[in-house]
């Protein structure tokens, strides 16, 4: 069996990833990159929007306290505090870095980086390059890989002596020694054959697990595998519950239904319109919300020009809020021809403005719906978009409990709470994708030898087994029937009894994927890796169904129709998700949030804090301001 020795693996080679890579390369590491898709295909280089950072190039009174309030009030204070306090801390450094290595952003006027309107971030924060900002950061983060390769070149006459990467590699389980981490196993996509990678540190950045539903904004790859390897390993997952559906997807026509509209259509004044024409978000202002956004269309029009004394425009509230909102105008008999709602910019801008602005949009309606937005409304309606769950990790170094084991990017959880703010996963990515780089690093010197990997021998044969079946299940039916599942009955909205049916599903699911058998040889067989893709996908689906059965109230992107509204009962309650020994389904256990630290609870006005928290928390905040 082919066989690398590396001191850290990155699985992934999104955002998290390479910058995870480059980190632990840039501190000496002999490093891997392994990708289960192609060198530069990965969900990153699809985010449009842009990266949230408090640079406050557009308006000066923004600043990281700023963006921390809005984090934290975005997640509805389940958010892991420290991780929200260091990423709005350190993401203005990482977006100039990213420009010191050649990203070339939008600017403003004046000949600073750019930064767009988002929903619920107070300031314009997103720094972007037109609607393609993903693509950029990508694009930046590989030529810096290839510089460092460059260097090792001349340095060791090797390009790939310190950072390689291995593209269509998909990882199929952590090996050990013992308690902590030893390596992975893998195998070549093109190929089927198998790879084993040694290394005492692994870095998972492997991103989502939108494959689990039908209607989804990811691409094929997003089958929640760093989650299940994480699982299979020991780790533990957090907030598995808080699933967020992206309030604009294409619906129409059915081929290319999910596929997302970015947030910066409304960021760019774009407004949501029902079936008779009404400007509907101005009905669904939570009270919480009630302050900061306009309540007449000539505010919220206004506000555009000038933000000082205006309020912002509903359309620009939270994604959870307004993905509900617009699920409510479809029940309620408002929605559009192919079941969405109206999302018109052609009104609101004129058509060369739109296409400067949102060139990507423009091209995507064009050429798959046959709609030009410059002069007519699409119909959108809500998308599987981001997982907010994921590995639990030390905030400072992304370390996971497992020894070796790290995390950084949508496969790590507790950063966005309850729901993530547009713009603040770019940022996530590059801000804990550096830390769990250097984190893997570190973890690294400090140990006294390198473990040595078992288990092998098993992993291949767990992989290999949906070939040497014959007329067992066909793992297309077993997916397509867990997507539906998931879609229907722990979707969106959910309630008790929905749940504990989606969970009958997936228990027999799971016994009958037991049995999926892949026609064929190992030779870039996609049914092959769709079998074993579906162990991850089954594990993810259990963990979330399971979560979101026990959390009965609704925060962030967990909405129980049984339990409408926060409770102050679950307020500090986060749900942490492991597997039982045998592997055979998985545990929920409760864990109490720690207490914000004084300095930074004292950010928050008392009567916002009201809101939210509990009696005890406000005792707290009493004695921080004292
Ligand atoms: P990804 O970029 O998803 O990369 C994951 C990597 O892991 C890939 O290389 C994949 O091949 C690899 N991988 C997965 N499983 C395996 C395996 N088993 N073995 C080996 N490799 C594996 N966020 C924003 O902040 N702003 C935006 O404007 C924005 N727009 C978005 C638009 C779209 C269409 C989508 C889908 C998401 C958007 N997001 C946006 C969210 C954001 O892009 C993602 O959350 C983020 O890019 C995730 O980055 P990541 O590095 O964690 O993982």
């Amino acid at each position: 069996m082919e066989r690398h020795e590396y001191d850290v693996v990155v699985i992934g080679a999104g955002g998290a990833g390479l910058r995870a890579a480059i980190e632990a390369r840039q501190q000496g590491k002999r490093t891997a990159i392994v990708c289960k898709s192609l060198f530069g295909k990965a969900h990153t280089v699809m985010a449009e929007g842009g990266a949230a950072a408090a640079m406050g190039n557009v308006n000066s009174d923004d600043n990281w306290m700023v963006h921390f309030r809005d984090t934290m009030r975005g997640g509805k204070f389940l958010n892991n505090w420290r991780m929200a306090e260091l990423h709005a801390k350190e993401a203005p450094d990482r977006v100039w870095e990213l420009e010191a290595w050649g990203a070339l952003f939008d600017r403003t006027k004046d000949g600073k980086i750019s930064q767009r309107n988002f929903g619920g971030h107070e300031y314009p924060r997103l720094a972007h390059v037109g609607d393609r900002t993903g693509l950029e950061l990508i694009r930046t983060l590989q030529q810096r890989v290839v510089a460092l390769q460059q260097e090792d070149e001349k340095l060791h006459g090797d390009p790939e002596a310190y950072i390689k990467v291995f593209a269509e590699c998909t990882v199929t389980r952590l090996l050990k020694d013992g308690d902590a981490i030893a390596g992975a196993l893998g195998y070549w996509r093109e190929t089927g054959d198998f790879i084993v990678f040694d290394a005492p540190a692994v870095v998972l950045a492997t991103g989502g697990i939108g494959k689990s539903y039908v209607v989804t904004s990811n691409s094929w790859e997003y089958t929640g595998d760093g989650h299940a390897l994480a699982l299979l390993a020991g780790a533990k997952l957090i907030n598995m519950e808080f699933i967020q559906f992206h309030p604009t997807g294409m619906v129409w026509p059915p081929s290319v239904r999910g596929i997302l509209v970015t947030e910066s259509v409304r960021g760019d004044g774009g407004v949501l319109r029902n079936s008779e024409g009404r400007r509907f978000m101005f009905d669904y202002i939570p009270d919480v919300f009630k302050d900061k956004y306009a309540t007449t269309e000539e505010e919220a029009d206004r506000w555009y020009d000038d933000q000082a004394n205006n309020r912002r425009p509903p359309e620009l509230l939270p994604r959870d809020e307004v993905a509900r909102a617009i699920n409510a105008e479809v029940k309620a008999g408002r929605g559009s021809p192919q079941g969405g709602v109206f999302l018109d910019v052609s009104t609101r801008l004129p058509a060369a403005e739109i296409t400067r602005r949102l060139p990507s949009m423009h091209h995507q309606f064009k050429e798959l719906a046959d709609v030009d937005i410059t002069r007519e409304p699409m119909q959108v309606g809500p998308t599987c978009h981001y997982i907010m769950g994921g590995v639990e990790v030390d905030a400072d170094t992304g370390a996971a409990s497992v020894p070796g084991l790290f995390a950084a990017g949508e496969v790590s959880g507790g950063m966005h709470g309850s729901n993530r703010l547009g713009g603040n996963s770019l940022s996530d990515l590059l801000v804990f994708g550096r830390r769990a780089g250097a984190g893997a690093a570190a973890y690294v010197d400090g140990l006294p030898k390198r473990p040595t990997v078992t288990g092998v021998e098993e992993a291949r044969a767990e992989a290999i087994l949906p070939l040497e079946r014959t007329g067992g299940e066909n793992p297309y039916e077993v997916h397509h029937e867990l997507q539906r599942t998931m879609n229907d009955l722990v979707g969106i909205i959910r309630k008790a009894e929905e749940i504990r049916e989606a969970l009958e599903v997936i228990e027999k699911l799971k016994e009958r994927a037991k049995n999926t058998a892949a026609a064929g040889s190992r030779i870039y067989n996609p049914g092959w890796h769709l079998a074993i893709d579906l162990r991850n996908m089954l594990i993810v689906s259990e963990a979330v169904a399971k979560a979101a059965l026990l959390r009965e109230e609704s925060r962030g992107g967990h909405t129980r129709d049984d339990y409408p509204g926060m409770s102050p009962e679950w307020r500090r309650k986060l749900l942490l998700v492991s597997l039982t020994p045998d592997e055979s389904g998985v545990r929920i256990e409760e864990k109490v949030q720690p207490s914000m630290r004084g300095d930074l609870i004292s950010l928050f006005e008392r009567s916002e804090l009201e809101k939210y928290l509990t009696e005890d928390e406000l005792a707290e905040y009493d004695a921080a301001v004292k």
